[in-house]
């Protein structure tokens, strides 16, 4: 037995017939036949079933099974591929049989060696070749978008996730160009730098925002690479992308959560602390000024004792509305802790930010509340001085709102300049 030789299921009932056909596969060279004989069909199928082989020469005249049934059953319950033996007048048997799957024919008058030898082989090779395509395809359907263009850039196919993802059918793609999905959402420089990377390096990845058929943007991301002959040069360009909108709002929503008061959808502290050290090293470096406004609800524990606590958060909700609208976009809101909250005002010297504050003490207590009827706040307001830290300013305008607490509610009161040692 030939190492490597193709392992060869012969199904025939007829010995003279298997008799040539051993004979004749005998001559064969490299890498030769390992042969096993079946006289009838059934045998066949427990055999191929049993143990694997490269390919399988069958009669289609068998005790048990005639004519295309036997090339149908065969092939039924087997991938191996196959190839058949009819008589002289079967030429049109053997087209039919093809029709059915079978790689190929050989009238039995025709036996001759290298012909056998010859037929068996390409079988075998096509079968291989017919699996590694199937595999391919496979891969192709995958769910990554797959587009594949030709080296100047025109599409030539694209899969089933690329209709999925982007809308478009086949048809209305191929011939075009991929800029066709361009969503304007990157400039010429980010193109070309692609184009750079992919050319020099062979490959690009990164996210892409692409335009849906229907004009919606959406994130995608995408490595595209480009295929090269033997004589280095590029034959197409293949890339494969996903949709990334859900991952990105996903992470936009965790951010969100981890920046953002969950009732009033404002500033939570964190981000405020974030928001005053950026200011702060704006301070110190270029001397941009900054204040922030401190300020707490009057007698909110009354508020909530009369109306409910449900009352109590709709009044926090529309208070802070109400302050949202009275401030520029270069301030921020945020709550403090509880029922207290910090305007953060960018640029604004004690003089301006005071003025501010006047005004959405006024706001408030200018209008009864949906929730709850007049609210009105108490507010200390503070400038950042020379070579005073956060916790410093933050002491100083809670010192000032204690104060106009103290000094009757509804009240705007500015900070000490004195820095607050200690
Ligand atoms: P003052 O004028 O001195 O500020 O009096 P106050 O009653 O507003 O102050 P106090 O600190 O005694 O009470 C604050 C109240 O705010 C108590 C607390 O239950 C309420 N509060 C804090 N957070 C929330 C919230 O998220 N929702 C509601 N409904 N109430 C809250
Ligand atoms: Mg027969
Ligand atoms: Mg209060």
């Amino acid at each position: 037995m030939a190492e490597g030789s193709y392992r060869l299921l012969l199904v025939e009932d007829n010995p003279a017939d298997a008799g040539l056909v051993a004979e004749l596969l005998e001559e064969a060279a490299d890498p030769g036949f390992t042969l096993t004989h079946a006289d009838r069909l059934e045998a066949a199928l427990a055999l191929a079933e049993a143990r694997s082989f490269d390919v399988v020469l069958l009669d289609l005249g068998l005790p048990d099974s005639q004519g295309l049934d036997t090339a149908r059953r065969f092939r039924g319950s087997s991938c191996c591929p196959v190839v058949i033996l009819t008589g002289q007048e079967d030429q049109t048997l053997g087209r039919q049989a093809i029709q059915l799957g079978v790689q190929d024919f050989i009238p039995k008058a025709d036996l001759a060696p290298a012909m056998l030898e010859r037929v068996l082989h390409y079988a075998v090779e096509r079968h291989r070749t017919q699996m590694r395509l199937r595999l391919l395809a496979a891969a192709f359907e995958s769910g990554q978008a797959v587009l594949i263009t030709d080296a100047a850039g025109t599409i030539e196919e694209v899969n089933s996730a690329f209709t999925a993802i982007t809308g478009y059918e086949a048809e209305e793609v191929i011939g075009c160009n991929p800029n066709m999905l361009a969503s304007g959402y990157h400039d010429a420089k980010f193109y070309r730098a692609l184009w750079d990377q992919i050319l020099e390096e062979g490959h690009w990845e990164g996210e892409i925002w692409n335009r849906h058929k229907s004009g919606r943007i959406f994130p995608e991301w995408e490595s595209i690479s480009a295929v090269r002959n033997e004589a280095g040069e590029v034959e197409r360009f293949v890339a494969v992308f996903h949709d990334i909108s859900e991952q990105k709002r996903l992470e936009a929503e965790l951010e969100r959560l981890a920046t953002h008061d969950r009732l009033t959808g404002i500033y939570n502290r964190t981000k405020l602390y974030e928001l005053l050290g950026q200011a702060q090293a704006a301070h110190e470096r270029y001397g941009i000024p900054f204040s922030v406004i401190m300020f707490d609800i009057d007698h909110f524990k009354a508020i909530n004792d009369r109306q409910g606590h449900h009352a109590g958060d709709q009044a926090l909700c529309e208070l802070t509305r109400r302050i949202e609208e009275n401030l520029r976009d270069t301030d921020a809101l945020g709550r403090w802790g509880g029922e207290e909250f910090l305007v953060l005002a960018t640029s604004s010297d004690i003089e301006a930010t005071a003025r501010l504050a006047e005004r959405l003490r006024a706001v408030v207590a200018g209008t009864p509340f949906e929730a709850v009827g007049t609210v009105t706040i108490s507010l200390g307001v503070a400038s950042i001085q020379p070579g005073e830290s956060v916790t410093q300013l933050e002491e100083r305008a809670d010192r000032a709102l204690y104060m106009a607490k103290g000094t009757g509610r509804n009240r705007v009161e500015r900070a000490d300049s004195a820095i607050a040692t200690g």
